[in-house]
């Protein structure tokens, strides 16, 4: 592992606002062409989480010059409503990236619905396609953004991957597994074990990694006696914590517990501005790849 001194931070705002940056200007580069990079996320219902990161999505579009449109669909839309306004998405050139936010309504089938998207325009990776590409280690596709935001933090930080020992908690579709993936690739070669909710030991793995990505969605699971003396952490996790003491009622942390596992670390993730900016800013980067990619299909 690299000496770092203990605990310090990776700063994912920071470095997702480098990466942002420096896809603006990539983005103004093809609006010279004529080309102008479009994200478009669909929001079915009206659940408050889901509709403050849609916001956040469509903002960071427009920060980046982009041409972010956010669908707000009711509640009440069908499946086939849903799957018509995919396969017009689909078809809709000005029209690079395609994001279905999660979770969708009772009642709609969001598998149906990821495997509809084109993946060409599946800038989330999650269509069978993607996720199969990243598998095989081809690199036609589109990586999942958290987990491609956690890789971007560890080559900032000069993290060595290789011969290392990485233990990532969780094994989601949308971080654990892809995260295990690219973990695994050749040229990043960590040594990976995967735990869930029914590992007998989580503890006996987690102190004998040098990697920790914590992406289980429980407040404080990871605690410092968890971890090894010069562990990397990085904290996927959001939860919100009731906390009277703030304006809207409640703060969010992560899967770690922040104060002890900081004093065992090398290096560790905030919650906030860790992994979250990350996400985002990947999200435009796959959407720029995306637009970019059209330019060559024609
Ligand atoms: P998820 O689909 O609920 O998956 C959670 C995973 O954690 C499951 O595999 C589950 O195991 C495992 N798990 C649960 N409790 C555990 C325990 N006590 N010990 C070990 N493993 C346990 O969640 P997700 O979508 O992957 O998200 C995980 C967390 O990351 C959430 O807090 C989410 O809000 C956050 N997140 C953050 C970002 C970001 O941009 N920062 C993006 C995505 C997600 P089983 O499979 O056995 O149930």
């Amino acid at each position: 592992m690299r000496a770092e001194a203990a605990g310090a931070l990776m700063d994912g705002r920071a470095l997702a606002g480098k990466i942002r940056g420096r896809v603006a200007g990539e983005v103004f580069k093809l609006k010279e062409a004529g080309i102008v990079p479009g994200l478009t996320v669909v929001l079915v219902g009206d659940d408050p989480a889901s509709a403050a990161y849609v916001s956040s999505k469509a903002k960071a579009c427009e920060e980046a010059g982009m041409h972010g449109v956010t669908l707000r669909l009711p509640a009440s839309t069908s499946q086939p409503e849903l799957e018509s306004t995919i396969e017009r998405l689909n078809g809709d050139p000005r029209v690079h990236g395609i994001l279905v936010q999660m979770p969708l309504p009772k009642g709609i089938d969001s598998e149906v619905v990821l495997r509809l998207i084109d993946p060409a325009k599946d800038v989330d990776g999650f269509h069978p396609v993607n996720v199969g590409k990243l598998l095989i280690g081809e690199r036609d596709g589109f990586v999942p953004c958290t987990p491609a935001g956690v890789m971007e933090l560890l080559r900032e930080y000069r993290v060595r991957t290789s011969g290392a020992n990485a233990v990532v908690i969780g094994r989601s579709n949308i971080v654990g597994k892809p995260m295990t993936a690219l973990l695994i690739q050749p040229g990043t070669d960590a040594t990976v074990t995967v735990c869930h909710s029914r590992t007998a030991d989580l503890a006996a793995h987690t102190r004998e990694a040098d990697i920790i990505v914590a992406a289980a969605g429980r407040a404080g699971l990871l605690t410092g006696d968890m971890v090894k003396p010069g562990a990397v952490v990085v904290d996927v996790g959001v939860n919100r914590v009731d906390d009277p003491t703030r304006p809207r009622g409640y703060r969010l942390i992560g899967d770690v517990d922040f104060e002890s596992v900081r004093d065992v670390a090398s290096l560790i993730t905030p919650v906030p501005g860790g992994v979250g900016p990350m996400t985002i800013a990947m999200l435009l980067s796959n959407t720029l790849l995306a637009a970019r990619r059209s330019v060559d299909r024609t």
